[in-house]
């Protein structure tokens, strides 16, 4: 493997928006991860290769050197923590705000009559130091999909979730709340492969970086 280059990402919004910029350095995906079963594409370059996984484990291969590069959302990165990881470039692909939502009258203050706030959530560490920011003292309660639905059925008091148009929310009769941060997808790189295959690593990323600046 050590003359070949790994990069990992997700199929879906990740993969749809990467793509341009990956063309801009030259690498282009032999198959579509929407109909393809393959969960190692092969690209037009022999030595580059695309393994195709689940957005939160991105980080997880690119730390243990499975890929040597990876492309993951801030959210991802932000909750896995990015031990043992460079993000060298932000590429600006997969736009969204992390926020606080609940129903329109929801309070914010973190605590109900009777109880501490329930915080519905996939993203525990960026709710726990987001409430713990504002001094508050919250219940979170993991999730791994769906939030909106948590506050409807008085699972939680809010949610915590990534907010694009805010259309989801509004289906569900909730509202934005409170931003906690924006969010766009990165490259990350594992260390070894950033000195062991520099050269080729930092082509790479000169290449993202300019169709970066382009499509800006
Ligand atoms: P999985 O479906 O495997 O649980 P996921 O839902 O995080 O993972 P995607 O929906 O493809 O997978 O999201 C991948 C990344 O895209 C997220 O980590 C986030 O950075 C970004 N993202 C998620 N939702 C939106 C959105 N509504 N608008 C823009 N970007 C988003
Ligand atoms: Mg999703």
């Amino acid at each position: 493997m050590s003359n070949t280059l790994t990069i990992a990402l997700s199929k879906g919004r990740i993969f749809e928006q990467a793509m341009p910029l990956l063309a801009a350095g030259g690498i282009r995906a032999a198959e579509d991860p929407e109909k393809s079963r393959k969960l190692i594409l092969d690209t037009n370059d022999p030595r580059v290769k695309l393994v195709i996984i689940r957005a939160s484990d991105v980080p997880t291969y690119v730390e243990y050197g499975a890929a040597d590069l990876g492309i993951a959302g801030k959210d991802v990165l932000l909750e896995h923590g990015g031990e043992g990881l460079y993000e060298p470039l932000d590429l600006g692909i997969a736009r969204c705000r992390m926020m606080v939502a609940g129903k329109p009258d929801a309070q914010l203050d973190g605590r109900t009559d009777r109880r501490r706030q329930r915080i519905a959530t996939k993203y525990v560490r960026c709710a726990e130091r987001h409430f713990a920011a504002k001094g508050q003292q919250v219940e979170i309660i993991k999730l791994y999909g769906s939030m909106e639905l948590a506050p409807l059925v008085g699972l939680s008091d809010l949610i915590v979730d990534l907010v694009e148009s805010g259309n989801t929310l509004k289906a569900n009769g909730l509202v934005p709340l409170e931003h906690i941060c924006e969010i766009s997808s990165r490259l990350v790189v594992n260390k070894a492969s950033w000195k062991m295959k520099h050269a080729r690593v930092t082509a790479l990323l000169e290449a993202l970086r300019g169709a970066v600046t382009q499509q800006a």
